[in-house]
């Protein structure tokens, strides 16, 4: 290949992209801002779509090794009443190969797998149009030029500037994470609550959810409709502080439901964030975008997805272009990207709308229209 391409960040998209890149015989310059892959938790499960996620898998050549690590019995969802009362409980087939579980952790090595990612390569800017082709400047004081660099570096993207001039803007909804530990030993009650996959809870304005990973470990989310600064009286690393205040916005839930709060481990203040349903950019060359530095919505199941397929299919076509027009390939490559994540950008925002609503009866529905019966 005649250009020198780049894809900055190391989560799902870029990752992806480069892992089949590596399958044509094509290598890529991973940057990737965290210092090592054992630098921060990797965060808890994700279900992979057949069409998606594991057709990316399938692209890369990983499937069958995503198939021994996945859990089918993941897909198992469990819905409650805030009393406690269980109101509708999916059970998977044996199997079931519609969007099983991985763990992140399990997903990003995976992928890495022979790549040469180069760690602690934080991104500050990118200038398209030099004389030299992509000019990259790293927070380090050092720079890099390339004929191609793809912005994979998620939500706060510093790649995405060079392309579009646009913000995430914050939802009205805010999740805060906690996690609990071998749960099938320490807390009993809770992991049956829970189940083989995920479990939530609907009330006014709020919903507790919690997502089962291997090991026993659980990831719990506290979510609600809240002005930003929610928290000014609130010291969001005293975790007992934190606690008291959650367990004070869910006052009168069942004690059952309520024990994800009581015994989670520290808390995450995630806000949630989303970029405009339909974000297009005037195409530049040299540059483009994957996964939510192109499209951040709601985490409602489709943002990893998206950025495995989109790196997936950016590299199938830059493998196929070779020496030939790249540019033309990326640009081809953006406005099926745009159309199929406008879509599904559309359908997460509406789902969040239902999800943490003032009907609860809402997000009952929202399930009952897409799990099968
Ligand atoms: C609680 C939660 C649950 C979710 N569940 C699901 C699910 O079940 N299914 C699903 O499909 N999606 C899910 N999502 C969404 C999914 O996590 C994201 O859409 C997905 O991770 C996006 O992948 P990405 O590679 O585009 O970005 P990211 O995963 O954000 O990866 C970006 C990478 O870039 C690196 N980086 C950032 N800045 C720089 C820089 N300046 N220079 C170099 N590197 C940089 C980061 O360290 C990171 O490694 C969930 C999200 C949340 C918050």
């Amino acid at each position: 290949m005649r250009h020198r391409i780049a894809v900055a960040g190391g989560g799902p998209a870029g990752l992806t992209f480069a892992r089949v890149m590596h399958r044509y015989g094509h290598p890529v310059t991973v940057l990737e801002r965290d210092p090592g892959p054992a630098a921060r938790p990797p965060g808890g499960t994700l279900d992979l779509h057949e069409k998606l996620g594991q057709l990316a898998l399938d692209k890369a050549g990983l499937l069958a090794e995503f198939r021994a690590l996945s859990r089918p019995e993941g897909q198992a969802m469990r819905i409650l009443d805030p009393d406690g009362t269980v109101l509708r409980d999916w059970q998977p087939r044996p199997d079931d190969p519609a969007h099983p579980e991985i763990d992140r952790g399990q997903l990003r090595d995976l992928l890495l797998g022979p790549l040469d990612v180069q760690w602690g390569r934080e991104v500050t800017k990118v200038v398209p149009r030099t004389s030299d082709g992509v000019l990259v400047y790293f927070a380090d004081g050092s720079q890099d030029t390339f004929g191609l660099v793809i912005g994979a570096d998620g939500a706060w993207s510093r790649v995405r500037p060079a392309v579009s001039s646009v913000t995430p803007h914050y939802t009205g909804v805010t999740a805060v994470e906690t996690s609990l530990d071998d749960i099938d030993h320490r807390h009993p009650g809770l992991a049956r609550l829970i189940g083989d996959g995920s479990m939530a809870v609907y009330g006014v304005n709020r919903a507790l959810v919690a997502q089962r990973s291997s090991g026993g470990h659980v990831k719990a989310y506290a979510q609600f409709r809240a002005p930003l600064d929610w928290h000014a009286n609130l010291d969001l690393a005293d975790t007992e502080a934190v606690r008291s205040s959650l367990l004070a916005r869910f006052d009168g839930w069942a004690a059952s439901v309520l024990g994800l709060l009581r015994h989670g481990s520290a808390f995450i203040h995630r806000p949630l964030y989303v970029l405009p349903v339909s974000h297009t950019w005037a195409h530049v060359p040299g540059v483009t975008l994957l996964g939510d530095a192109a499209h951040l919505m709601p985490p409602l199941g489709a943002g990893a997805n998206l950025a495995m397929i989109e790196g997936a299919e950016l590299a199938e076509s830059a493998a196929a272009a070779g020496a030939g027009d790249l540019d033309k390939t990326v640009r081809a490559f953006e406005e099926q990207m745009w159309a199929r994540a406008g879509r599904w950008a559309k359908m997460t925002a509406a789902g969040l709308e239902r999800l943490v609503s003032p009907d609860p009866a809402e997000a009952i529905a929202l399930f009952d229209e897409v799990q099968p019966s």
